[in-house]
């Protein structure tokens, strides 16, 4: 096996190139019609009455907190065991951001975990589909409706995830999405943000465009002279037609996305079974993951003393890029001021666990190589 085996490589083609020119050759690259267009398609996939498109989950997750009023003196409730652009997030809008623990089996918030760090300063909650394993919505619903706190659902990892029979951003207050080339749907850069009220969408798109009152799309389909007007201060966290022309592409692909990852998925559990000590993400009871990362808990007994960092060494020198697992913000520099309770399953799983190749185009033979490596300290 000479070739290295990346981690992800996006599902991109001459579709996707086509309609990047297309756009580049209407003249029309900023922000226009496709974005519009794509909001409505994006939305109306997820089951939310409208999308905001803008450049990045992490935008999307900064606006989202601008929306529910949250600021200074606020507390809000995330993962540590997360990308860190859901706590930077919080910090954007100068609130608080406070670590609960995850489930050993999803990695994901739950009610038990999330219950202990409520105060009566706590404002929100960003429930995160880590990996693209949906999260117990439904739960954490009740949870916030008892305590009063908006829920904003870091939907970044989890397009084309479904949580009981409805895709994932069905029927949220908030959910925030990327298209960074690390998840499935990629328009390069970008993000979105779903929702179901009216109001609240305009506002967003008001704030992702300097608070203006109409945005540049109107102005520019008006034939007489427009005066805008400053509403807010606001952003430029706008998205290009060149990004959502290859991100209608993309979306009208996602169904294809999902089982081919879903099909590989199911190859190594299958491939993995026979090996000890290694457990492997699997779908919840109440919902099915788009496996956006396919991640395997080491168990240390048998990969014992750095055995996640060593089998990573492994890997690599066997052609292999794989990946730590999931990183924890509060172990990070930025982060080492911040007061939290203890987050022994976070620490666990961003300890012994790593995320495997997983692309449309990784071959069996690659899968069974993989796994091979994995095998190795049992045999010892
Ligand atoms: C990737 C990711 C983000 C950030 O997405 P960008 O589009 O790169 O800003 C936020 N939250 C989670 C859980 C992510 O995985």
């Amino acid at each position: 096996m000479s070739d290295r085996i990346p981690v992800m490589i996006p599902w991109l083609g001459q579709a996707e190139a086509d309609a990047a020119a297309e756009a580049v050759l209407s003249g029309w690259v900023a922000q226009g019609p496709r974005v519009a267009r794509f909001e409505q398609e994006f939305a109306a996939r997820v089951g939310a009455g409208h999308g905001v498109a803008v450049s990045s989950c992490t935008t999307a997750l900064h606006l989202a907190l601008v929306a529910c009023g949250i600021g200074p003196g606020d507390e809000v409730i995330v993962p540590s065991f997360s990308f860190i652009a859901t706590a930077n997030a919080v910090r954007y809008v100068g609130a608080q951001p406070v670590f609960a623990d995850v489930d050993l089996e999803t990695g994901n918030l739950t009610a038990e975990t999330v219950e202990p760090v409520v105060t009566g300063r706590s404002r929100a909650v960003i429930l995160v589909h880590q990996g693209g394993v949906p999260a117990d919505v439904g739960a954490l619903r009740a949870l916030c409706d008892r305590h009063g706190l908006d829920l904003v659902e870091d939907a970044a990892c989890a397009a084309g995830s479904r949580y009981r029979g409805r895709p994932v951003g069905a029927g949220a207050q908030i959910a925030a999405w990327s298209f960074h080339p690390r998840k499935l749907l990629t328009t390069g850069e970008g993000g979105m943000l779903t929702l179901d009220g009216a109001d609240d969408a305009q506002r967003l798109r008001r704030l992702r465009e300097h608070g203006m009152d109409l945005s540049a799309a109107a102005r520019h389909a008006s034939a007489g002279p427009v005066f805008e007007s400053y509403l807010e201060t606001g952003f430029n966290y706008r998205m290009t037609d060149i990004q959502a022309a290859v991100g209608l592409v993309q979306l009208g692909k996602l169904d294809a996305m999902v089982a081919r990852r879903r099909e590989l998925a199911q190859r190594y559990r299958e491939l993995l079974a026979d090996v000890p000590g290694v457990r492997a993400v699997r779908d919840p009871q109440y919902g099915s993951s788009n496996f956006q990362s396919f991640w395997v808990l080491l168990d240390p007994a048998l990969f014992p003393g750095g055995g996640r960092d060593d089998t990573l060494r492994r890997l690599a020198a066997a052609g292999v890029s794989a990946r730590r697992g999931i990183m924890a913000a509060h172990l990070e520099p930025a982060y080492q001021d911040t007061q939290h309770v203890s987050l022994p399953t976070t620490e666990r799983l961003t300890r012994d666990s790593l995320i495997l190749p997983l692309f449309h185009t990784l071959t069996s033979a690659q899968q069974e190589h993989i796994v091979d490596v994995l095998r190795k300290p049992a045999d010892r």
